[in-house]
């Protein structure tokens, strides 16, 4: 049985991180691999061949040797999941599908997909692989229960391109006992948080030291989700790393309440863990009130953070907007509130409803959910969700201007000052490699404080830790995230969608004036889609056989539109000259560097003749 395991692109936002990942950072293309793809292999038959293609930096494969094809997917991809499987059927591949919105909503993909797998997989996948290799596979497989995670087994990180992630992932525990009425990982996962052993632990750490990785992230929704067992895993790493010469850096995700226990702070720094994400939300003690995260209430929220500092951990933030306590007021008390907590990496997001959750019931009851929403990325310009005490327009300017404010080089220097105060001197320094290291940072100086001239590198020698040397690389690491997220906001939050209408509009103009030949002839027709909340989308269709000159005309006016606006480009191809191949392949190197904000649409009879690279491009498959 040959599979196929596919981890569909994921669209732009914050998370992906592009301008650092491809600008600045050698090597690394992507942050996190498809650990439950990875998962999901070790539970397949032995004697399967079994390969795992992740699109964020593979291109997929158009026809692949698959018996079947396997597409896992989070609510944010959605969208590309489901062309992936209809693309596959289409071509007459049995497609079986899972991951988190699955099993959340496993109704959206009634009559979609061959196979559904709902839930966790460590029973229901290898009763699948069973039933399909006798010949008679179910619809549908549910997991209904909760799975023992000492049937988990050590997932196959040999199948992963291991070197195009900046970290590798690992999962000790699932659940949360917390109730944040927001939450779906409590309604997919339970509130008695379950573990692996610490000997399943130690069989995985023992794999990733193999294959040479020094960087992990352990995904769970809450790390000290079950505080006793989070404790007895730190000593475990700690004696572990002990014996093994500081190999890793962990990071992972966990509930504030960290801060309120010393003994778990010290075990957390012992093991070298250097960051922890945290769901902060608000500074408003109303509004977390009203979402249940009463464990943020227990003290002083930046005293929390700063318990945290000082056992040298650096803090990412969770933040949300739009609660229903919330009014105007809360984007200027949340920017004071960031600023002061020096968190760089701070992603803020509207409130969203994920369905099945409390608070998606209960703005059901009220009426107050946008149909048609997809919910999963939280930091785009649109959610599920009515906003009680401010209107929509509000809420997305609020939003807009709290994210313009804070991307600003003064306020990246002010984050970095105020968390210098507060953060010790970690006890293990980094294992990247000293080139890696003088490579990140030559990028650094040149493609990130060079361009922001005099000012930016002012503020920069503003916040060099002259008494903290050790703490260089973590400064150089902030002001990469700060410019990150400065370049997205700017591509996507700056312009407003009107501005970048009109702008857009007269560049269709210029355009359609300049191609008026091949329009007039009916080789070419132009034109624009307005998309909710977001900057246009500019559409080429190309229709009959066009000229060299066409092509060269078109590789200069198209950045010239990617580099002025923030819009999208479609470029349809109805029609391909085989002898006009060389001049489209040229022309798509040339937006390759702007290739996430660039769709091709071509008929999948022509799909081989151009060799898309599908984790480049977003690539319509039709
Ligand atoms: S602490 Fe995090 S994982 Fe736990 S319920 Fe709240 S949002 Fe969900």
């Amino acid at each position: 049985m040959r599979l196929l395991l596919i981890n569909p692109k994921f669209p732009e936002s914050f998370w992906s991180f592009k301008w650092a990942n491809t600008r600045i950072l050698p090597n690394s293309r992507t942050g996190n691999p498809p650990l439950g793809l990875a998962t999901l292999a070790a539970l397949t038959p032995a004697h399967w061949d079994i390969t795992i293609v992740d699109e964020n930096v593979t291109s997929i494969p158009l026809e692949p040797a698959a018996d079947v094809i396997g597409i896992c997917g989070m609510a944010v991809q959605f969208e590309r999941q489901k062309e992936l499987i209809t693309y596959y059927r289409s071509l007459g591949y049995f497609v079986v599908v899972g991951g988190s919105l699955v099993s959340l909503c496993p109704e959206n993909y009634t009559d979609l997909a061959d196979c559904v797998v709902a839930g966790e997989a460590e029973y229901i996948w290898p009763a699948f692989c069973k039933d399909f290799e006798a010949g008679h596979p179910q619809p549908f497989y549910q997991e209904t229960g909760l799975v023992d995670l000492a049937a988990s087994p050590v997932p196959r990180y040999d199948l992963l391109d291991i070197h195009q992630y900046r970290s590798m992932s690992m999962q000790f525990s699932r659940g949360c006992p917390f109730r944040c009425d927001f939450c779906d990982i409590i309604v997919m996962f339970g509130r008695k948080p379950r573990s692996k052993t610490l000997f399943q632990i130690g069989r995985e750490l023992d794999r990733l030291r193999t294959l040479g990785i020094d960087s992990i992230f352990f995904v769970d929704d809450n790390l000290i989700g079950n505080t006793k067992a989070a404790k007895k895993l730190l000593q475990f790493l700690v004696d572990y790393q002990r014996r093994h010469h500081y190999t890793f850096s962990f990071g992972t995700e966990a509930s504030i309440n960290m801060a309120y226990d010393a003994e778990l702070l010290a075990l957390l720094r012992q093991a070298n863990f250097g960051w922890v994400f945290i769901g902060i939300e608000s500074p408003d003690e109303s509004s977390l009130r009203e979402t249940k995260k009463l464990q943020n209430l227990r003290q002083d929220l930046l005293t929390s953070l700063r318990a945290i500092y000082a056992q040298g951990i650096d803090i990412y933030g969770g933040f949300i907007v739009g609660f229903d306590h919330d009014t105007p007021a809360i984007f200027k008390k949340q920017f004071q509130f960031i600023v002061n907590s020096g968190i760089q990496m701070a992603m803020v997001g509207l409130l969203t409803a994920p369905p099945k959750t409390p608070l998606y019931q209960r703005l059901e009851q009220e009426g107050r959910l946008i149909p048609d929403v997809q919910h999963g990325d939280n930091t785009s310009l649109h959610t599920n969700v009515i906003p009680k005490r401010m209107t929509m327009d509000e809420l997305i300017q609020g939003y807009r201007w709290l994210y313009e404010n804070l991307v600003k080089d003064r306020f990246i220097a002010r984050r970095i000052r105020s968390k210098l105060r507060f953060l010790a001197r970690p006890d293990y320094s980094d294992k990247v490699a000293i080139n890696g290291r003088m490579k990140t940072i030559l990028n650094f100086l040149t493609y990130g404080i060079a361009p922001g001239g005099f000012p930016r590198l002012f503020h920069f020698l503003t916040t060099w830790p002259v008494l903290k040397p050790k703490l260089i690389p973590l400064v150089i690491q902030d002001w990469i995230l700060g410019l990150s997220m400065r370049h997205f906001v700017e591509a996507h939050f700056k312009v407003s969608p009107r501005q970048a209408q009109n702008r857009l509009e007269k560049y269709q103009r210029q355009i359609g004036s300049i191609f008026k030949q091949y329009i007039d002839q009916r080789k070419l027709e132009i034109s624009f889609n307005q998309i909710r909340n977001r900057a246009a989308d500019l559409s080429f269709s190309v229709t009959g056989f066009l000229d060299r000159a066409f092509f060269k005309n078109a590789e200069k006016h198209l950045v010239k539109v990617l580099r002025k606006t923030s819009s999208s480009i479609t470029l349809q191809f109805q029609v391909i000259q085989t002898n006009r191949i060389p001049q489209i392949k040229r022309l798509l190197n040339k937006l390759a560097k702007y290739g996430d904000r660039i769709t091709i649409s071509v008929d999948k009879t022509l799909l081989p003749y151009l060799e898309i690279d599908s984790s480049v491009f977003n690539l319509k498959l039709i």
